[in-house]
C-alpha cells in the first residue's frame, strides 16, 4: 500500500479544464516517463466545471501547449510493481497496451479516474482461483467488476481487477424449481430477454447494461419489487471463489449463512461469485401509464404533494415512480404508473385532471413489452456521472421539495448543457 501510495504521489495527476470547449483533459504535472505528444493519448471528457472536480483536485486551466498534455500514467512504473506471477497473463489487460487499458480502466461514470496495475478477464475458474491466490499470496489491493454500473468506485481499484465478464456465459433454467441460474458476468439486458423467451420474468433493475452480480448481490429495484421483492430477496444460491481459491456453494442447506449475507452485501465482500441462482416466475400483464408535464416550479410542488400521500395507499399491484428531469435546457416532470392486472387502471385518475398531462400507455404481458420498460443503453453512456440513492421511508417536507424544484429551476436559469 505505502508503495502504492508513493508512486501515484510522484505522478502528481492532476485535471485541467479547457473552458472553451469545456473538455477535461487529465494530465500530468510531473515527469511522464512516456513522454507522449499525442494529444488522442489524453482522456477527453465532457463536464460541466462548476458542479464537479475530479478527485477532489481543483480544476486548473489547459496548458496552452498541447504537448504537454502527456499521458497521465507511468506504465513502467507500474508494470514494474506487478509480481512476476501476474505478470504477462493472455487473459490480462495491462497499462502497456494503452488504448485497450484506456478503455477498459473506466467504468460508467468516467469521473472516476483509477489506474489498476492489470485488469483480468479470466475466462474459467481456475484463472480465478490463481489470481485470487497470488493477490492473497502478495497482500495486493484488487476489486471485482461486473457491469461496471456501481455509483462509487466499488469495482475500481489501483491495484488489480478482476472482471466477470469474459466467464462462459450461460443461463439454465429449471422450470419445476421455478429458478434460473446465472453465469456472473452477464448484463440484465440479455437476462430479460433470454427469459423472455420462456416466457419468465424475474425482478430486476432496467438498465439493460448493470452486471447481473452487482444488482442481485447489492439490492435490485425494479418494476417488480413490490410484488416480488428485491432481487436480493429471490437469491436461491451462489457458487463462490473464496479467499483461498476454492470452489464453494452457498444455498439452503449448506452455507446458509452465506446465502443470507449474499443478499445484500455480496458486493466483493465474500469471494469472487461464479454463479447467481434466482427465482422465477410466470409472466404477468402489466399497464404502463406514464404522465407527463412541461415544467412549472407551482405545478410540480402541487402534484408531488399529492403524489407522494396518493402512493401510501396503493395496493402492491401498483407502482409509481416520479421523475423531475432536465435535459439541456428544457425541463419537465413525469409521473410512471404500473400496474399488475387486466383491469382498468382508474386508480391514477386523480392526476389526469392536473395540468392537462401528456399521457402514453403501454400494455401486455410484462416480458413481451420489454421495450417499454428496459432502457437499452447503448453505450452512449453520459462521459460523467454522479449518482446518489438513498431510501426514504416517510413523505419529504416542503422545504426538501423546494429543494428539489429549486435546483431544476437553478440549471434551467443558467441553460447548462447537460442532463440533471
Ligand atoms: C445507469 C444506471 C442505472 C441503474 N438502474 C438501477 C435500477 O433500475 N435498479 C437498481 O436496483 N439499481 C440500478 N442501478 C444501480 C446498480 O444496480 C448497482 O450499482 C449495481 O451494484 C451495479 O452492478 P454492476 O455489476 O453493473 O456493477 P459493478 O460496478 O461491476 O459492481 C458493483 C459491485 O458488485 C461487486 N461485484 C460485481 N461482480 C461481482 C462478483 N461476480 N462477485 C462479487 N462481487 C461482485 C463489485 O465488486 C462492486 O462492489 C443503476 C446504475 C446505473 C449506473
Amino acid at each position: 500500500m505505502a508503495k502504492l501510495l508513493r508512486l501515484f504521489a510522484n505522478l502528481e495527476i492532476t485535471t485541467c479544464l479547457d473552458t472553451t470547449t469545456k473538455s477535461i483533459t487529465y494530465s500530468s504535472t510531473g515527469k511522464s516517463l512516456l513522454n507522449t505528444k499525442d494529444i488522442n493519448d489524453c482522456v477527453n471528457l465532457m463536464i460541466n466545471p462548476e458542479t464537479f472536480k475530479i478527485n477532489s483536485q481543483q480544476l486548473i486551466p489547459c496548458p496552452k501547449d498541447e504537448s504537454e498534455c502527456n499521458l497521465i500514467q507511468n506504465s513502467q512504473l507500474l508494470l514494474n510493481e506487478i509480481p512476476v506471477e501476474l505478470q504477462n497473463l493472455y487473459y490480462g489487460v495491462y497499462p502497456n497496451n494503452q488504448t485497450l487499458y484506456n478503455d477498459v480502466r473506466f467504468i460508467y461514470n468516467k469521473l472516476l479516474n483509477y489506474f489498476p496495475h492489470a485488469i483480468y478477464y479470466p475466462k474459467v475458474k481456475t484463472q480465478i482461483s490463481y489470481l485470487i491466490k497470488n493477490f492473497i499470496n502478495y497482500n495486493l489491493e484488487f476489486a471485482i467488476r461486473c457491469g461496471g454500473h456501481a455509483y462509487e468506485p466499488a469495482s475500481l481499484s489501483s491495484g488489480y481487477i478482476l472482471d466477470v465478464k469474459k466467464l462462459p456465459q450461460y443461463i439454465k433454467i429449471n422450470k419445476d424449481r421455478k429458478t434460473a441460474k446465472f453465469s456472473s458476468g452477464l448484463k440484465l439486458g440479455y437476462v430479460v430477454e433470454k427469459l423472455a423467451e420462456y416466457s419468465l420474468i424475474t425482478p430486476t433493475g432496467e438498465n439493460s447494461c448493470v452486471g447481473i452480480s452487482g444488482l442481485s448481490l447489492a439490492g435490485g429495484k425494479g418494476n417488480l419489487s413490490r410484488i416480488y421483492g428485491l432481487t436480493c430477496d429471490n437469491i436461491v444460491s451462489v457458487k463462490m471463489i473464496n479467499y483461498q481459491g476454492e470452489i464453494i456453494r452457498a444455498n439452503a442447506n449448506k452455507n446458509n449463512d452465506l446465502l443470507w449475507a449474499c443478499k445484500g452485501a455480496g458486493c466483493g465482500n465474500f469471494g469472487v461469485i461464479t454463479e447467481i441462482e434466482l427465482k422465477v416466475y410466470e409472466d404477468i400483464y402489466c399497464q404502463f401509464e406514464t404522465f407527463k408535464w412541461n415544467w412549472n416550479a407551482k405545478h410540480v410542488k402541487e402534484i408531488y404533494s399529492i403524489y407522494q400521500e396518493w402512493i401510501l395507499n396503493l395496493p402492491k399491484t401498483i407502482s409509481a415512480e416520479f421523475n423531475m428531469t432536465y435535459n439541456n435546457k428544457v425541463a419537465n416532470f413525469s409521473i410512471k404508473f404500473i400496474k399488475f392486472d387486466e383491469s382498468d387502471f382508474i386508480e391514477n385518475n386523480i392526476f389526469k385532471n392536473l395540468h392537462n398531462p401528456t399521457i402514453t400507455v403501454c400494455k401486455g404481458y410484462y416480458s413481451k413489452i420489454l421495450d417499454c420498460w428496459v432502457n437499452y443503453d447503448l453505450g452512449l453512456n453520459p462521459p460523467f456521472s454522479k449518482i446518489k440513492s438513498s431510501m426514504i421511508f416517510k413523505p419529504i417536507n416542503n422545504e426538501a421539495i423546494d429543494l428539489l424544484v429549486n435546483s431544476i429551476n437553478f440549471y434551467l436559469k443558467k441553460g447548462y448543457e447537460f442532463q440533471y
